[in-house]
């Protein structure tokens, strides 16, 4: 069974045709990337996955279970976590308090257990606190964490904004440009942490990036959207090669 399968994925604003028929299958602990020439479809393929936009034609399911049409808030506790480009953090909280609103979304407290604050609302909100700290430690974001998440430079914001999403305990992990904005050394850090969190915390992860030594490191295959359609897909090395794929960047500029 795939991990995640799209199905004749078609997604339209209006009268754009933003995705024409995706078919696309992700085996358990692959990582896959998506590039394209921008307007491609790359970030509504995401959107879609997460139900923030409707797919108008065509199925999406995760684990065999069709998810089309689930409620998007239903799409976290299935086990599936994104990062997006422009940082989605609080930036007036502290990454603790970051990470902390992240984990009780993935286990919301019931209301009248947090008022009374039982035993057994305590012994989750250590978990959490336990957790959270795990991933801390995993990502070396320990310093950082009773800094204004606003107020880090902006490589180590991505960094909390990958461990925001590592706090739902992901077992597909969505990943929209980890390099936008990293220097060639932030750059090498953040395909060390693409590597292990997909070897030793088992995420299958689905990735759009322009960087393409960052693709190249860490691609198990590349899938190259253009124009809402797959144009093709292989290797790193082979999509690089790809004569096609050379038209199609050529063709935006
Ligand atoms: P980029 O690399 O620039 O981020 P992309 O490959 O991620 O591009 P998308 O953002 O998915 O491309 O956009 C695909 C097409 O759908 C574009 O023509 C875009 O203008 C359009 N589009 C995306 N989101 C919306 C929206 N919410 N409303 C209207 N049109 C949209």
């Amino acid at each position: 069974m795939s991990e995640l399968e799209l199905n004749g994925l078609e997604v339209s604003f209006g009268g754009i045709r933003a995705l024409r028929g995706i078919a696309l299958d992700l085996e358990q602990g692959e990582i896959v990337s998506l590039i394209g020439p921008n307007g491609a479809g790359k970030t509504t393929v995401l959107n879609a996955i997460c139900r923030m936009v409707e797919a108008s034609r065509g199925s999406i399911s995760y684990r065999g279970q069709d998810i089309t049409r689930v409620r998007p808030h239903l799409i976290a506790r299935l086990g599936i976590a994104r990062t997006f480009q422009n940082i989605h953090l609080l930036t007036g909280a502290t990454v603790l308090e970051n990470l902390m609103t992240a984990r009780h979304t993935q286990t919301p407290m019931n209301p009248l257990a947090a008022l009374v604050f039982s035993h057994r609302a305590k012994q989750a909100e250590l978990r959490n606190r336990e957790s959270v700290e795990e991933i801390l430690a995993f990502l070396g974001l320990q310093r950082f964490r009773r800094q204004a998440a606003g107020e880090l430079p902006y490589g180590i914001q991505k960094v909390v904004e990958l461990a925001r999403a590592l706090c739902l305990e992901p077992k597909m992990l969505l990943l929209d440009e980890p390099a936008a904005g990293l220097d060639t050394e932030e750059v090498a850090d953040m395909a060390l942490w693409i590597q292990d969190i997909n070897r030793r915390r088992g995420a299958t992860i689905l990735m759009i990036e322009h960087n393409m030594n960052l693709v190249a490191r860490v691609s198990d295959r590349v899938v190259v959207l253009d124009q809402g359609r797959i144009l093709t897909q292989g290797t790193p090395e082979s999509v690089q090669a790809s004569p096609d794929v050379a038209r199609a960047y050529l063709g935006m500029s």
